[in-house]
């Protein structure tokens, strides 16, 4: 997608703050972090929301999560954290590319962090 800023960050278009890459997801340090440890896991191919996840796409979906307790792990997170996504305007997602959110650092509130 031409205009979607994941899409862009995905491709090096726009420059991030990397932890992980690999050839089907990155992983970026959140422009606006909600807590001490904020990272966003985005696949490189375009899903727009978990509403559009299916048996066809759900590959890159477990990629992600078996490379979030490793991330966790070297952000130095042993003692838990929190994944979201937000889908949809009333889940208040504001970049209409699937991301998972790791939150962690300190312990979290029973809001997103
Ligand atoms: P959501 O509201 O779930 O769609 O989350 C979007 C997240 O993307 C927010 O936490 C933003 O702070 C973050 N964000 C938006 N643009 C960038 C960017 N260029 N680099 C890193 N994080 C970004
Ligand atoms: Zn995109």
């Amino acid at each position: 997608m031409s205009d979607c800023i994941f899409c862009k960050i995905a491709a090096g278009e726009i420059p991030s703050n990397k932890v992980y890459e690999d050839d089907r997801i990155i992983a970026i340090h959140d422009l606006n972090p909600m807590a001490p440890v904020h990272v966003l896991f985005i696949p490189k191919t375009h899903i727009c929301c978990a509403n559009a996840i299916t048996e066809e796409n759900s590959d890159i979906i477990a990629h992600i999560f078996t490379k979030i307790p490793v991330v966790a792990k070297e952000l130095g997170l042993e003692n838990g954290y929190r994944v979201v996504n937000n889908c949809g305007e009333d889940g208040g997602q504001t970049v209409m590319h699937i991301h998972f959110h790791l939150l962690g650092g300190k312990k979290l509130s029973l809001g997103m962090a």
